[in-house]
């Protein structure tokens, strides 16, 4: 069998990875589908990937998603390779740093969003001047004053501030970051944004059964907040010590105060779907929003996370029925959300 299609030897550029998805879909087509889910604020098309075996029957699934923070390279990366591996193994019927990949995919359907924010990951790559909204966007202060430190979406946005989990009105905007761009502007509305609206509509389209978005960086999971940890009688916290217990990943307190912690796509994952949601801070930490090379994600995140996937999707099996009561409700659910 062939080779690997996805490279991340170095930087992973965005018409490379749009035409890797290509190539993937095009080569494991009976298991590998893609959607566009939405358009970014640039027009460009956010699209996720289905990973399913047998599209037959409703299966719990799992959403992955990488690249809401423009900057976090790593996470897109992580994504990408995930898909490129877990197809090949599957088709290999072969184990995965023993993960039984055939058995899981042929239970699980797994969905991957690798890039949620693509006009930011193009910025970061290529400057403002690559941006259509080059006009409005030059006159914004970017944080660290250098475009590979670029963490919003084309409107100068933190996507991960912009969710409409309840605490919206409440979250607060660190002193002098309340301005478009600056690190954690949470925008001038809830789910104002197209790419937050995607992720959403997505979400209550599939009715995933765990989400997990990928971060950087500190090597930590932030796995429950104050405000829903109480909902999943320790599923979370069960999936998490495990999570634990396996990987690198180290388990942070449960976030306490909204106005800090609260709309996040993991906040609102929880709050209104009602499930776990689990936020992986890949690679060791690096201070005042710096990334590490790219280079290095091989040594930094792969050799650590590739099985993360394959883990998740496992656990998703698991907490199904506890999470759904049983599979006839779940079905019912499936339906009459498409
Ligand atoms: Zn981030």
């Amino acid at each position: 069998m062939n080779k690997f299609i996805v490279d991340t030897s170095d930087t992973y550029y965005l018409n490379e990875i749009y035409s890797d998805i290509d190539k993937l879909c095009s080569r494991y087509s009976h298991i590998l589908s893609k959607f566009t889910i939405g358009k970014t604020v640039e027009n460009l098309d956010i699209i996720a990937l289905k990973l399913s075996s047998n599209n037959a029957l409703p299966k719990p699934s799992v959403l992955f998603v990488g690249g809401i923070h423009a900057r976090e390279d790593f996470s897109v990366m992580l994504c990408m390779k995930m898909v490129d591996y877990y197809c090949k193994y599957y088709m290999e019927e072969k184990q995965f740093d023993g993960y039984d990949v055939k058995s899981i995919l042929d239970t699980v359907d797994m969905y991957f969003i690798p890039v949620a924010n693509p006009d930011g990951l193009n910025i970061v790559h290529h400057g403002l001047k690559a941006s259509k909204n080059y006009e409005a966007l030059k006159n914004m202060n970017i944080w660290g004053e250098d475009h590979t430190y670029w963490k919003a979406n084309a409107n100068g946005v933190d996507l991960n501030k912009n969710f409409n989990d309840g605490n919206w009105e409440i979250r607060t905007c660190v002193p002098g970051t309340e301005v478009p761009c600056s690190d954690r502007f949470k925008g001038y509305s809830p789910n104002s944004e197209p790419e937050t609206r995607a992720l959403v509509d997505f979400c209550n389209k599939i009715g995933f059964t765990l989400m997990v978005t990928y971060h950087c960086s500190g090597n930590c999971t932030f796995w429950a907040d104050s405000g829903t940890h109480e909902l999943f009688n320790g599923i979370d916290e069960r999936i998490m010590d495990e999570l634990h217990y396996k990987y690198i990943y180290r388990k942070t307190k449960i976030s306490q105060d909204p106005k800090v912690y609260g709309c996040g796509f993991e906040n609102w994952f929880r709050a209104r779907m009602k499930r776990p949601a689990f936020c992986i801070e890949l690679s060791p930490f690096v201070d005042g929003g710096r990334q590490h090379p790219d280079y290095l994600f091989d040594e930094l995140v792969w050799q650590h996370a590739k099985t993360t996937g394959l883990f998740f999707a496992e656990k998703a099996a698991e907490v199904h029925d506890e999470i759904f009561g049983n599979a006839e409700k779940y079905a019912a659910l499936t339906e009459s959300k498409n």
